[in-house]
């Protein structure tokens, strides 16, 4: 960093951008400015993507095994820093340092898993697929690969797809979301000491501009997008045009459906962190609760008490239980869609909205709110809102909720709060969507599982973490093999 200007990292070297355009990076709680982020041009992305061509040829001729043992020196420096990480998580993007942690350990988890890639990319053989001809699968890396991050998960999002691209044997972009690009910076910085191969692993910073390099840049070979909807269809169709892989994790709209028969006490709690944790910044945060039958005046009332009582502030000062949203416009945004949802008949029961937190009153807070009264079909009921914000719809039957859940465009999560084994397995065999809870709110796949979506909450075939994201790193070969006895020497 020179003079509160963050660097970029390119063939194992720290460099300045000679970008003309930098944003301040803001703590959203305090709006202090912490740092600026370039909008390095499409030549700096060509530098990191020449310097991870020169890398390639022998970063996949390590063996595997060895490709491992910068992962697990990787895990040890991310242990050794976990509570720093984590608090600058917690500085740039909002969320308290509890949610902080949490992401910090996903991301770790990841590396953990990729640490297996020495199995996990075996291909498989037969012999005699003819008489004396063998067949075999081998899974060789794809080349330059980059992924492309969304705010709201400055750490985790990169690590669903980074640690398996090395392992694997290919070279990497890193482009962080530019408002958050701090975390990043500093895991940068770490695994400098774990020695990998210069140009081995490179990061460039930016906005729209530089993305849209990395796309169009031919020596990029794989590229993985996680953001919003709009932008993972742009992302989706112009890197495909380019001929590259390409994996794109999009918007959300999550319901949660609760049952008469659920612990209603208990599926609050969750479904309360599950709306509000994170300040609703979650691909995976509840949305919509949809109550079934008698579920609505029990869970009406103790949902608005877990929103009206929920303790917000800066994520970094004890007690706090939820931070703020990530800018000024975001602030706005939500607010909007709160009142737009008056409009179109629903009941703010908690009103979230001029929210003013004592000592840090420019911040852009919105407390949770609860919508009593949604109509199906309007816009609030439909738009991702990524604020804490949970409209309440009522139905009279399982049926009926199944249909509302399938209805909507998106497709990343839905739940479903109940005591009946026949209810639960009904929803999970009809639910339209990628991600399925049953009791449970945040249904976050762990690194050894695909982070799945459907609809339009996702767009490819293959998605980050596990066994996905080794198969959307290796490229398969197949070899058909005959070693006539009469062409080999005689043995
Ligand atoms: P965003 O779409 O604004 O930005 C995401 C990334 O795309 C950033 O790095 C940005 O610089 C880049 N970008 C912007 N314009 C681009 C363009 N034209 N071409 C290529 N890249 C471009 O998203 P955000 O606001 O940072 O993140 C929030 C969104 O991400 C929400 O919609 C949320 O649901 C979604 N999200 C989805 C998942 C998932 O797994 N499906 C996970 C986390 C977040």
């Amino acid at each position: 960093m020179e003079n509160g200007r963050l660097l970029n990292y390119i063939g194992g070297e720290w460099r300045a951008s000679s970008a003309s355009d930098w944003l301040d990076v803001l703590n959203p709680a305090t709006v202090e400015v912490m740092r600026q982020v370039p909008l390095s041009p499409a030549a700096e992305v060509d530098q990191a993507a020449q310097a991870a061509a020169a890398a390639l040829p022998d970063w996949r001729r390590t063996p595997p095994t060895e490709r491992i043992q910068y992962l697990f020196k990787m895990k040890a420096v991310l242990e050794e820093n976990f509570e720093d990480l984590s608090r600058t998580i917690t500085m740039e993007c909002g969320k308290i340092l509890e949610e902080a942690r949490g992401e910090m350990r996903r991301s770790i988890e990841n590396v953990e898993v990729a640490c297996g890639i020495p199995a996990l990319m075996q291909g498989y053989n037969s012999e005699d697929i003819a008489s004396g001809i063998d067949e075999l699968m081998i899974r060789q890396p794809v080349g330059v690969a980059a992924v492309l991050a969304p705010f709201n998960f400055p750490a985790m999002i990169p690590f669903w797809f980074m640690p398996y691209a090395l392992a694997c044997g290919n070279t990497y972009v890193v482009k962080p979301s530019e408002r958050v690009p701090l975390t990043m910076q500093k895991i940068f910085r770490l695994l400098e000491q774990i020695g990998l191969p210069k140009g081995v692993l490179n990061m460039v910073n930016g906005a729209r501009d530089t993305a849209e390099a990395i796309l169009d840049h031919p020596i990029i070979r794989a590229v993985s997008f996680v953001g919003s909807t709009a932008t993972a269809k742009h992302v989706y169709s112009r890197a495909a045009a380019s001929g590259k892989r390409v994996q794109c994790g999009g918007g959300a709209k999550n319901p949660i459906v609760i049952l008469p028969d659920a612990d209603i006490e208990t599926s609050t709690r969750i479904i309360a962190d599950s709306a509000f944790g994170c300040a609703g910044q979650r691909c995976l945060a509840a949305s919509l609760a949809i109550t079934v039958g008698e579920a609505r005046d029990t869970f009406t009332e103790a949902i608005a008490d877990a929103a009206a009582t929920r303790v917000v502030g800066f994520g970094l000062d004890a007690g706090v239980q939820m931070g703020p949203v990530i800018t000024a416009a975001s602030q706005g945004r939500v607010e909007r869609l709160i009142g737009q949802s008056v409009t179109e008949g629903a009941e703010a029961l908690v009103d979230g909205r001029g929210a003013k937190i004592k000592g840090y009153e420019t911040g852009f807070f919105v407390r949770p709110t609860v919508l009593r009264g949604v109509t199906p079909g309007t816009e609030v009921a439909q738009t991702e809102i990524f604020g804490p914000v949970l409209g309440l719809i009522h139905v009279n039957t399982v049926d009926e909720a199944i249909a509302l859940v399938n209805e909507g465009r998106y497709g990343n999560m839905a739940c479903l709060f109940t005591s009946n084994g026949a209810a639960a397995r009904k929803f999970r065999y009809e639910a339209e969507v990628g991600n399925v809870g049953i009791n449970v709110g945040i249904a976050a796949p762990m690194a050894f599982f695909p982070f799945s979506g459907w609809r339009e909450s996702f767009f490819g075939d293959l998605h980050g973490q596990g066994l996905d994201a080794v198969e959307f790193f290796t490229q398969k070969k197949v070899v058909v093999e005959r070693w006539p006895k009469e062409w080999s020497r005689k043995f």
